[in-house]
């Protein structure tokens, strides 16, 4: 099923992101944990796209299992930046071939020592080239509640993201953040512009230290007082830390819900019971 169809019919819909092993040995662990995930039946699930375009093979070949073998929508990730056109359009008929449905078009980052293949710069081209490939295709994109991290201002970065949506975005997906009043204002930004396509808030719950440190440097996302006071006060007790991190999780999200937000994605880090004990939360919300 298209996600713009169940997007167009629930509200809100609750979906989860897991992400493919790198490698061959670890497919089967990964698939496992997916499929645990699956079981809960979300509206919909998504596989990311590795960094480099890695695991390209794993992303076509998950978001297959869980569409045949567990009867829920996949959503898969593509990344460009570091891909050919040739690449991006074999990825998109093995995709079709599988009966995978929609497609998150992505940039990817820029890798580390800048090398690219130099025939994609934005986002916006890949939805071009999918939309040319297959104009039935549901796609989505990715959004930034606080900015792009190479973005100038939060104005520019909706301006590109406005002409990002505009060539054929269904819906979009953002960034993880901490604080509810971004996403707010963000939308607020958004809707005032005209753009009307659904935007699916993207939780993550951190659940270890080591998280927390990864989000602060990658993400960019403001972390609230409230929130870098658990890592304060549970740090070296991991049991309580995971259990403060869905709370705080599940806290964002029965707000964006009561404020009546498109969906909710959670990204569970392949971790069933997270997303497992969010569900329970909120099950009569949804
Ligand atoms: P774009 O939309 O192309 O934007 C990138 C930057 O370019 C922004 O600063 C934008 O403002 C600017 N820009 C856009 N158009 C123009 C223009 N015409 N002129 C000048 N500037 C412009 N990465 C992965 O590798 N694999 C994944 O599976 C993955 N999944 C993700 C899922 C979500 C929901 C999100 C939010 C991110 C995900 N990412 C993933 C990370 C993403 O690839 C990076 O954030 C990347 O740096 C930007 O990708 P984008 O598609 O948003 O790029």
């Amino acid at each position: 099923m298209k996600i713009r169809e169940v997007l167009a019919e629930k509200r809100p819909t609750l979906s989860f992101e897991v992400f493919p092993p790198k490698k061959e040995e670890q497919f089967a662990s990964v698939e496992g944990a997916a499929m645990e995930i699956a079981a809960l039946r979300p509206d919909f699930m998504s596989v990311t796209y590795g960094a480099g375009g890695g695991t390209s093979r794993y992303t076509a070949q998950l978001s297959a299992d869980l569409q045949q073998q567990c009867g829920v929508p996949a959503l898969a990730h593509l990344t460009c930046v570091t891909s050919t056109r040739d690449r991006v359009r074999e990825v998109l008929k093995d995709l079709k071939e599988k009966g995978i449905e929609n497609v998150l078009a992505l940039r990817g980052d820029i890798p580390e020592d800048g090398k690219t293949e130099n025939e994609y710069r934005y986002a916006a081209e890949l939805v071009r080239e999918i939309r040319a490939f297959d104009e039935t295709i549901c796609i989505g994109a990715a959004c930034y509640p606080e900015g792009h991290v190479e973005s100038a201002s939060q104005t520019e970065d909706l301006k590109h993201l406005k002409e990002k949506i505009d060539v054929g975005v269904d819906f979009v997906t953002t960034q993880m953040f901490f604080d509810n009043n971004r996403f707010f204002h963000f939308l607020y930004r958004l809707r005032d512009m005209g753009v009307t396509t659904p935007v699916i808030a993207g939780i993550m719950p951190i659940t270890n230290v080591s998280m927390m440190k990864r989000v602060r440097s990658l993400s960019g996302a403001t972390l609230p007082r409230r929130f870098t006071s658990l890592l304060d006060r549970f740090a070296d007790k991991p049991a309580a830390m995971e259990q403060a991190g869905i709370l705080y999780a599940t806290e964002q999200i029965v707000d964006l819900i009561a404020n009546d937000v498109n969906g909710i994605h959670i990204y569970t880090m392949n971790k069933p019971h997270v997303a497992k004990r969010i569900q329970e939360e909120i099950s009569l919300l949804l």
